[in-house]
């Protein structure tokens, strides 16, 4: 039979895609058992969005990825720079795939401003909220897990 696909953030496959260059692959285990049931599709969003490798990090101020949508929400650098809109053009980029490939189902790293699925960064602290890609995604009816949970 043939398998869905499973979006991935990439850096949870062992790209080296984060902010600092560096990865945050799933166990062996789980992704093992994670092949075995789906056709994996790597996306990092960030990069997506037209930002480089290693980059600055960004939180949010105002609120998190639904507030972001709402318009009341951005995120800037520590020096104040303002990534909304790449970070927005990336959601956008994910979300146009998810489309064209039916896409049912996310799982993706947690605490990312892009990806983040029940914690962000939020004016220097952790707090419960999602990503701006999580937020889209669960607006158009896609499941999504944290890496975490697995
Ligand atoms: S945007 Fe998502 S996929 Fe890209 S590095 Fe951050 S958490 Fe990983």
């Amino acid at each position: 039979m043939e398998k869905s696909l499973c979006l991935v953030s990439a850096c949870l496959l062992g790209v080296e895609c984060r902010y600092d260059a560096t990865s945050r692959p799933l166990p062996r285990d789980v992704l093992e058992g994670l092949k075995a049931r789906y056709s994996l599709v790597p996306l990092c969003p960030e990069q997506m969005g037209g930002l480089p490798t290693p980059r600055d990090p960004v939180q949010f101020y105002g609120g998190d990825g639904e507030a972001f949508w709402r318009g009341e929400a951005r995120l800037l650098t520590e020096d104040g720079r303002d990534f909304s809109r790449a970070l927005e053009k990336g959601a956008g980029e994910v979300l146009k795939l998810v489309e064209m490939l039916d896409i049912k189902l996310a799982i993706l790293k947690d605490k990312s401003p892009s990806c983040g699925v029940s914690r962000v960064y939020r004016e220097g602290e952790l707090v419960r909220g999602v990503g701006v890609v999580t937020a889209v995604l669960l607006e158009r009816g896609v499941r999504v897990l944290s890496g975490d949970e697995l």
